[in-house]
């Protein structure tokens, strides 16, 4: 059991643009900490898990905000934009319903509101429920940084538990995603040991396109959360799933291919072998959720 603690006393920033934002990480280098919503920064230094002398708050950074789409149909939301705001967008709804989901199912309305899509991406934890949906979705990231930006996909992001490719300077200001094109449908489901405020047992998400009668396959990614040490694609899921009838034979098949290729580890939110066997059970149902909404059915989220 860790002891919450009081806050240890740090000095805080408030940048109101992001070249000195950059300017404050650099001077303080090691000892600063970037703060969003805090929801999971505050409490990790409550539990003096990371202790930074120097806060950069950089929620007044008006250029990480926002859900915009650009001619070509790209979508880009800001870093800074919370989990409320992804939940009620209908942009999002429409064109990500993965993300959409995973929204909706995150924490509680009050965390919601604080929390930010880009600390979900960057505290970097397997069971981040925002992180296989964008994956699935074909997100990239773009970093800031001292020597201008960088663009990572967002598959090749995570290093490990809490560890990503984010230097100690930078900062994530924007997650792009590709234009979904005609017949796409995407599902998040996650497991939780209560149906509220709990963190992923399993996250499975799924993005396919289908053909223009809405009957075969063309496109597939599955995304798993909380199976490894980080977010992983199901590949082997994703074969089984291209060129084959958009039909439960073809989910029940894709389940079990995701089932057998994940190798979680027991831990005190559920056993190595309960996660396999709702890892078939879970993107089954993804799978026919993202058929369902792919032609067209935006209903909500498959049981
Ligand atoms: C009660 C509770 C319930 C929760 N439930 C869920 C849940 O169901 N699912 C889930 O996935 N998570 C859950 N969380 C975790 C948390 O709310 C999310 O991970 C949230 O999205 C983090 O965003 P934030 O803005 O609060 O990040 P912060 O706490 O501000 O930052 C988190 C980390 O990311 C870094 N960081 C943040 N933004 C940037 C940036 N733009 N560039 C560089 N570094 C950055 C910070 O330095 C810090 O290391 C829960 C937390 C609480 C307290």
């Amino acid at each position: 059991m860790r002891f919450i603690k009081r806050l240890p006393s740090f000095e805080y920033h408030t940048p109101g643009t992001l070249p000195e934002a950059l300017d404050l990480l650099i001077r303080y280098g090691k000892r600063a900490g970037v703060l969003a919503g805090g929801t999971d920064l505050l409490l990790a230094m409550k539990r003096r898990e990371t202790v930074p002398e120097h806060l950069v708050n950089i929620k007044g950074l008006t250029s990480l905000k926002g859900i915009t789409r650009d001619r070509l149909g790209q979508i880009a939301i800001g870093a800074l934009v919370t989990l409320e705001e992804i939940g009620s967008s209908e942009l999002i709804k429409e064109k990500l319903p993965g993300l959409w989901d995973a929204a909706n199912t995150m924490a509680s309305p009050q965390i919601r509101s604080l929390a930010t899509i880009g600390g979900n991406v960057c505290s970097a934890m397997p069971s981040a429920d925002a992180v296989p949906p964008l994956i699935a979705s074909g997100a990239s990231v773009r970093i800031a940084g001292a020597k201008g930006e960088r663009e990572v996909p967002l598959e090749a992001f995570f290093k490990g538990p809490g560890e990503s490719v984010l230097r100690g300077e930078e900062i994530l200001t924007r997650i792009l995603l590709p234009e979904p094109g005609e017949k796409t449908g995407g599902c998040y489901l996650k497991l939780m040991r209560r149906h509220a405020m709990d963190l992923a047992q399993i996250g499975v998400a799924v993005c396919l396109r289908l053909d223009s009668a809405g009957l075969i396959c063309r496109e597939a990614r599955v995304a798993l959360g909380a199976v490894a040490e980080t977010p992983i694609r199901a590949s082997r899921a994703e074969k089984v799933l291209l060129n084959k009838e958009a039909d439960p034979e073809t989910a029940k098949e894709a389940g079990r291919a995701a089932s057998a290729e994940a190798n979680p580890r027991s831990s005190i939110r559920a056993s190595k072998e309960y996660r396999k066997a709702m890892i078939e059970v879970l993107t089954k149902r993804a799978v026919l959720g993202a058929f369902e909404r792919a032609r067209g059915k935006y209903g909500e989220q498959p049981g």
